[in-house]
Formats: structure tokens, sequence, C-alpha cells
């Protein structure tokens, strides 16, 4: 039992402080007013403080009085990573190198400009997108030689599977910024496959003999990687779909998916949740759910038996508890932009704790969602022996709801 009682909680502190500094008057009156149970006192902490990071964490300034004992940290900001800025966009990422839990999921923040391009490429891992901002045109070819040009919208997504080259164009007056999520902790968005990059690195006489053209042909291909460049805007999207389609038609499945238009999987008083897994879109190997929370929304009580969860926060302000056995239990707050990860079967619930929607993505490495509710266990474990448990009534018991409430209140 870690629990002891030299432990300093925030309750216990003030209590502690209350009474031998209140002479002295160095201790600002408490504020009981607004903010419930977790609220931070105005105590004002004595030395080196860090106030801007601190006012975005008050969980772990003043962590609720159930934390306790260590649990190895679950969250990373964009903010902290190091920017690569290019003539057409600038990238980010956050995988298990920043963040070193994360080892299932890697993800990258990406803006492009009008016409800016992220260079045909491909990699070992597939790749799930979101756009959050503006609008992109896509490409794709498969091992058929079969062709996927589309556009993507604000709120929808895009997967490419592994392996399968790509690129991404910026479209609309000010382009567009979307989310890159990879299934594998460990990629690295600066170590892709490059056109440009390998062209370089075969010698002429083997390019010309491969296409069957004079060496000259080549001698404008770039000698160092685009990687993000400023290019002109894309040709009709028609035009392009019909061009790329000739001899070997298009891909079976297309790899977009218009999450914005789709109806919510789940919607209760508290928010909703929309689950996107290889039933809805089939080609994903990624699956993902968009969670909406209301203020004072409640993502419920549960864990997923089946994979680690990587978590983006899109907008609004939450707190995450985890709670990893042997009495340990943690609180982390997050806002946009943040990284949260939670490892399989670990036990979780989100609170919305500012003034507006808070809204996220649940990523899994698995091609379809599973997760398991505590008041949905509870509903289903006889009625008796769980009274037995807890010292709460029978008859409490059996009044819970059958179905998986996902976002409460119901
Ligand atoms: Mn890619
Ligand atoms: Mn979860």
């Amino acid at each position: 039992m870690e629990n002891n009682a030299s432990e300093v909680t925030r309750r216990t502190f003030i209590g502690v402080a209350s009474t031998a500094l209140a002479a002295t008057a160095t201790v600002a009156a408490q504020s009981q007013s607004n903010m419930g149970s977790h609220d931070a006192p105005n105590e004002e902490q004595p030395g080196a403080n860090n106030n801007g990071l601190d006012a975005q964490n008050p969980d772990s300034v003043w962590p609720p009085e159930t934390d306790n004992g260590t649990v190895p940290p679950f969250k990373y900001s964009f903010a902290l990573s190091r920017k690569r800025i290019e003539s057409g966009g600038w990238t980010r990422q956050v995988t298990a190198r920043e963040l070193p839990i994360s080892k299932t999921i890697a993800g990258v923040e990406m803006r492009l400009t009008h016409g800016g391009v992220r260079e045909l490429h491909w990699h070992v891992s597939a790749e799930w997108a979101i756009m959050l901002y503006g609008s992109a045109r896509i490409t794709a070819v498969d091992h058929n030689g079969q062709s996927f040009v589309g556009e993507v919208g604000e709120g929808d997504l895009w997967l490419f599977p592994p392996g399968v080259p790509h690129s991404i164009q910026g479209l609309g007056p000010d382009g567009c910024k979307f989310l890159l999520v990879f299934d594998d902790g460990n990629f690295d968005e600066f170590q892709t496959f490059l056109i440009t990059d390998w062209m370089h690195h075969t010698p002429k006489e083997v390019l010309a003999k491969n296409f069957n053209l004079p060496e000259s042909t080549f001698d404008k291909v770039p000698k160092k990687e685009l990687f993000i460049f400023q290019a002109g805007m894309p040709g009709d999207l028609k035009k392009e779909q019909s061009q790329t389609a000739e001899g070997t038609g298009t891909v079976p499945q297309r790899f977009d998916f218009t999450a914005s238009q789709m109806k919510p999987t789940k919607i209760t008083a508290g928010g909703e949740v929309k689950i996107i897994d290889a039933m809805t879109f089939p080609v994903t190997p990624i699956t993902a759910a968009i969670v909406k929370l209301k203020p004072g929304g409640l993502r419920e009580l549960h864990w997923h038996p089946n994979q680690d969860e990587w978590q983006y926060y899109i907008s609004g302000k939450g707190r995450m508890t985890v709670f990893t056995a042997g009495s340990r239990a943690r609180t982390m707050d997050f806002e946009e932009g943040d990284v949260g990860y939670i490892l399989q079967s670990n036990p979780h619930y989100i609170e919305n704790i500012g003034n507006t929607d808070l809204v996220f993505v649940e990523m899994f490495k698995s091609d379809h969602y599973e997760d398991i509710s505590l008041a949905q266990w509870m509903a289903h474990t006889p009625a008796l022996l769980v009274s037995q448990h807890l010292g709460i009534d029978q008859s409490v018991i059996e009044a819970i709801p059958k179905e998986k409430i996902v976002v409460d209140p119901r």
C-alpha cells in the first residue's frame, strides 16, 4: 500500500497549510465556488513554477485524491515536437521516440499550402488520416496498377494500405491541415520511400534501360528529396481520374471515407461517437472512434481487450484517468493537439472539463473495435454477487442499463 500518513494530497495539504500558516496570511483564500471537487485552490505556490504548463495541467498540480502511485506518463503534445518547415507546408510527429509508451501507433500533423504537395512516396506502415481543416487532392496506385484519385474535405478520412504509393496536395485558398496515424509506434515521416530520392540514387543508365528512354531524360531529377514542395494546382479531377485509370481501372475499394456525413454509431444526452472500422471502411486495418463529449460529458469507465488506444484531441478541454492495477491511478489533462495513450485492457475514462464540446479520436491497430464497459459488465453479472462486492443494494445493480452507454449522461 503506497498510501501513508506522509502523502500530501491537495485537501490534506490545504488542511495543514491553513492551520499552520493562517496566522501569517501567506496562503490565499481557497476558492470553493465554481469548479467542483477537483478544483485547484488559489494557494500560491512558492519557489520556481512553470505557470503556463501548470495552468494546462491542473490535475498534475493538484491531483484528485483517488490518484495514487507511479503511472508512466501517457501524454505528449504536438506543440513540443520539432516542426519541419518546407516551402509547401510543414509537418511534425509524435512517435514512440517522443512518447515511449506508444508502441503500436505514431501520429503526424501536416499542413500544406494552396498547391503544396507531400511528395509521391510510400512506407511499410498503413496510413490513416483525418482532415482537420481545408481540403486536399489525394492519389494512390495499388499492386494491380489500379488507381485512386479523390478529394477529401474537413472531417473526412483516407487510408493508404501498407506499401501503396501515394501523394497529398493542398486545395482551397488556404490549403489544409490533417492528422496522419500509422500502425507502428516507431514510424518516422522523415524516413519514407520518396520518388525523387530513389531516382537520384539510381544510375541514369539503369533508369534509361528501365524506361527505354535516353539518359538525358533524367537530367533534371532533383538531387535532394522534395518531401513537401510548392507546386501548381492539380488538373481537373475527372480528367485525372480517367487518365490514371487507363488500361487497369480504379482500385476495387475506395481509399477515402466521408466520416463527416456518417450517422453517429451512438448518440446520448452527453454526446456521440462514430466508430469506423473495416465493417464500414473496408480497406482499413486501423479502427477509429471519433468521440464528441458535451460540457460535463463522460466517456464511460471502460477498457479495450484487443489493443492499445492512441488518442488525438481535436478541440475542447478534457482530463483522462488511467488505472494501471496495483492501486495505481493517474489523471492527466488534454487539449487541442495533445496525444494520449492507454495500454491494452487498462481501464480509463475521459471527462469534458471545459465549456465547449470535447472532440477526440480513439485509434486502434486493429480492423475492428472492442471495448468492455464497467457498467455493462456489472449489469450482466449476478446482481447478488456484485452487491456482495460493493455494498450496493441488489436492486440498484439490477437497474443498471443492459446496453452499453459509451457517453454519459444517457
Ligand atoms: Mn504517407
Ligand atoms: Mn478507450
